[in-house]
C-alpha cells in the first residue's frame, strides 16, 4: 500500500478561452496522470481527455484491486503500453475524424506501487521531486529547445527565453507509434511529488516552485499557491498541478 495523498488541480489561466489540459488521480490504484492538449476548435481537449481516460482505464484492469501488484519491471511494461495503446487511440480517431485531425497531447504517468514511482512521459510536462527541501525535476522535455540545450547550442536560461520553449518533439496521437520513457524512482518518506504543465513551469522558476511547496498545509492548499502565482504572474497558458505525498497531519520530513 503506497498511503500517499493525491491532488489534482487545473485551471484554463487568465488568457485562454477553453482549457486544453487534464488530470486525473486514482488514489486506489497509486495512480496520477496530467496531459496537455493541443489541436484546433477543441480537439486537444479531446486528445488530453482521451489520454487520461484510456491509461487509467487501461492500469485498473491491468493491475485490479484485491489482487497481489507484480513487481516493478512488469509495473514498468504495463505503463509503457498502457500509454502506447492510448497513443494508438488517439492518433486513430485523429485519422477518422476530420474535425480532430492533428490534434495530440503531452502525458505524463505516475504510478507509485511498492517503495517506488514508476513514471512515463512525452512531450514537455513534468515530474518533480521535492525531498528535503530540494526541488529536482525528474522528467526531461521531449522539446526542441531541451535538444539544443543537450546540445550545447542553449544554456539552459537562454532556453527559458526561447520563443519556440513551448514546440515538442514528441506528443501522443502524432504518428501511430511514439516512443515512451519510463523510468523507476525509489520513494522516501516526505517526499512531495509535482506533476505539472507547461503553463506552471512557463511563469514560475525552480526557486518559486520549490518555496510553495514546502508551505505548510495539505497538498490542496499548496496546489492552490501554485495556480494562484502562475495566473498571478499572468497565467499566459492553462496550468496544471497534480501533487503527490503524505496525507495531511502526517510527519512531513520534506519540509525539515
Ligand atoms: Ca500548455
Amino acid at each position: 500500500m503506497h498511503g500517499l495523498a493525491f491532488h489534482a488541480r487545473t485551471d484554463r489561466g487568465m488568457v485562454r478561452d477553453n482549457n486544453e489540459d487534464a488530470v486525473l488521480c486514482d488514489p486506489v490504484l497509486g495512480l496520477a496522470v496530467l496531459a496537455d492538449g493541443m489541436g484546433g476548435y477543441q480537439a486537444g481537449e479531446v486528445a488530453s481527455a482521451m489520454a487520461t481516460v484510456h491509461i487509467a482505464a487501461e492500469l485498473a484492469q491491468a493491475l485490479p484491486a484485491g489482487v497481489a501488484l507484480p513487481g516493478v519491471p512488469v509495473l514498468e511494461q504495463r505503463v509503457r503500453s498502457a500509454t502506447e495503446n492510448a497513443n494508438r487511440a488517439i492518433w486513430q480517431a485523429a485519422t477518422d475524424h476530420a474535425g480532430y485531425s492533428g490534434m495530440g497531447t503531452t502525458v505524463v504517468v505516475a504510478l507509485y506501487a511498492h517503495d517506488t514511482l514508476v513514471l512515463a512521459h512525452v512531450g514537455d510536462s513534468r515530474a518533480y521531486r521535492l525531498r528535503q527541501g530540494q526541488l529536482q525535476q525528474v522528467t526531461r522535455d521531449h522539446s526542441y529547445v531541451q535538444e539544443q540545450v543537450d546540445a550545447g547550442l542553449l544554456t539552459p536560461t537562454q532556453a527559458l527565453a526561447a520563443p519556440n520553449r513551448n514546440l515538442v518533439t514528441r506528443a501522443l496521437g502524432v504518428e501511430n507509434r511514439v516512443t515512451v520513457d519510463v523510468a523507476s524512482h525509489a520513494l522516501a518518506a516526505g517526499d512531495v511529488w509535482l506533476l505539472c504543465t507547461d503553463g506552471l513551469t512557463d511563469m514560475l522558476t525552480d526557486a518559486d516552485m520549490a518555496a510553495l511547496l514546502a508551505l505548510p498545509g495539505n497538498l490542496a492548499h499548496r496546489a492552490n499557491a501554485l495556480v494562484d502565482a502562475a495566473n498571478a504572474r499572468g497565467g499566459r497558458d492553462n496550468i496544471s498541478v497534480i501533487l503527490v505525498g503524505p496525507h495531511a497531519g502526517h510527519a512531513d520530513p520534506a519540509l525539515l
